[in-house]
């Protein structure tokens, strides 16, 4: 099996890596093991100088790795330099607060000491996505490692220079072997590593499907999963919304990332008294994004990641339309080389079309007119999803009615939903389980171990 890139501008193949024989990851999950004993006895401030070290080499890089972003997955160059620096970011913030995260905690009971600490658990595997291909994988490296864990890479096969990569700019910053490692592996063999008693613990960043099937799979060996799932998060606009300010706001929650972020606003929310503005607005700015190379600095939405996604992407709406849904701009893909889909509004979609009902994994927005705020949140919350949802208001009662109501697991008011290593990341219902980032993501691969003094 091997591992393909296509540049979804040019439609050209731009990297190309053989894959894993199961004797290589057998001499890698040994090594992965190794590393973990040295590495836990390592102190914190020693893993913190390397980490440190390598967000450095990150941040002197970063040209030269937003390129390989951009090539491999499409991203605009000037979202993929602002990747780069987020994840250099994100290394620093838990090089600096690792220590104080994982401190002992005391707590008083009849014995004489008692308390909890936060104990590395081994190697922790981790199956990851396209979309972000850094911030994906940093997220979770940066606390786990800081942990005193090892990690195990397992990319999505689109991506292989990426993965490649990340484990180059750790070696080369001096961890040492074992402690990052990439592997290029099919599902059957994720599933063999799964179930290695070398392995501690699971996370997966991806579609549902692969999160029942890696799940499933934790489960089954009694191993610990974080599942990092899709969405298709509400976008609403109270009466009180500052409307020029959330129509700005709409437009890059929705064709962020060429649409395809997990947390990307999909459906928006309005109430009836606004709906006109807003929509008028809203269907103006999209029909203006510009689109084209994401080298171009002008550009704001580039391709989809690939030939799939844009026939997947134009079949959900091409159903939805012949459903009864109304195309308020957009609603095809553009003619010529690349994977190009424009910016598109739809309304009128009916909730059982796969506009209504399924996650739209690209520049695809559908609005949706409802009565009052109470409405608004009800709708938000009849999907099987629950990641993270945004509210545009000046009222701070609207604001606090949606904080308060949605059921998902991250809600921003007047901003447009993202993820910061200060706070933390993950999903309700089908969005999955588990936490990333701020104090959780260090502590869901910890053994949080009890002890009593009498
Ligand atoms: P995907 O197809 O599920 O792939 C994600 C990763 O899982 C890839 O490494 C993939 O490997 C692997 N994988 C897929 N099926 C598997 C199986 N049966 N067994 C073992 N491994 C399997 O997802 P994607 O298309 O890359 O990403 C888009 C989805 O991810 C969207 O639904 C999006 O909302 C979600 N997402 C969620 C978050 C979050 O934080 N909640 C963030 C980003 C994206 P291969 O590439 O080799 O198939």
């Amino acid at each position: 099996m091997s591992f393909i890139a296509i540049n979804p501008t040019t439609e050209e193949v731009v990297a190309e890596f053989d894959g894993h024989s199961d004797e290589q990851v057998e001499r890698a999950l040994e090594h992965a093991h190794a590393a973990f004993l040295t590495w836990k006895a390592t102190s914190i401030q020693d893993r913190a100088r390397l980490m440190e070290r390598a967000a450095e080499l990150l941040e002197s890089e970063i040209p030269v790795v937003a390129e390989l972003l951009t090539s491999e997955m499409g991203k605009t160059f000037n979202a993929a330099k602002g990747e780069a620096a987020k994840c250099a970011h994100t290394m620093r913030f838990y090089a600096e607060h690792a220590e104080e995260m994982l401190k002992v905690v005391p707590v008083t009971t009849s014995g004489s000491q008692s308390g909890y600490r936060y104990d590395p658990i081994g190697a922790i595997f981790a199956v990851m996505p396209w979309n972000f291909p850094l911030w994906q994988f940093i997220r979770v490296a940066a606390p786990t490692l800081m942990a005193g864990n090892t990690i195990v890479l397992k990319h999505a096969s689109n991506v292989p220079g990426c993965a490649k990569f990340i484990e180059d700019l750790f070696m080369r910053a001096g961890f040492a072997k074992g402690i990052v490692t990439t592997l290029f592996v099919s599902h059957d063999q994720v599933a063999r590593i799964i179930g290695d008693s070398r392995i501690a613990a699971v996370t997966l960043t991806g579609s549902e499907a692969a999160g029942r099937s890696v799940g499933e799979l934790a489960g089954q060996n009694l191993k610990k999963a974080v599942l990092e799932l899709g969405g298709s998060d509400p976008f609403i606009v109270a009466g009180s919304a500052d409307m020029d300010a959330t129509v700005a706001l709409a437009v890059t929650a929705r064709v962020q990332n060429n649409g395809q972020s997990c947390i990307a606003s999909k459906r928006f929310i309005v109430v009836r008294e606004r709906a006109d503005e807003f929509v008028e607005k809203f269907v103006a700015a999209m029909a203006a994004v510009p689109i084209g190379d994401p080298m171009d600095p002008a550009t704001v939405l580039g391709p989809v990641v690939s030939r799939k996604q844009l026939d997947e992407l134009t079949g959900q709406v091409k159903e939805s339309v012949e459903r009864g849904a109304v195309v308020l701009t957009g609603g095809a893909p553009l003619e010529g080389r690349g994977y190009f889909f424009p910016a598109t509004v739809l309304t009128n979609v009916p909730l059982d079309s796969r506009a209504g009902r399924e996650e739209l994994f690209g520049p695809v927005a559908v609005v949706e007119v409802v009565d009052d705020l109470e409405a608004a949140i009800a709708f938000a919350n009849a999907t099987p999803w629950g990641l993270g949802g945004a509210i545009h208001a000046t009222d701070q009662k609207e604001i606090d009615a949606a904080i308060a109501g949605l059921d998902v697991g991250m809600v921003f008011a007047n901003a447009v939903v993202g993820s910061m290593p200060e706070l933390p990341f993950g999903g309700t219902k089908e969005s999955g389980y588990g936490r990333e980032l701020g104090a959780y993501g260090i502590h869901e691969f910890t053994n949080v171990k009890a002890f009593y003094v009498a």
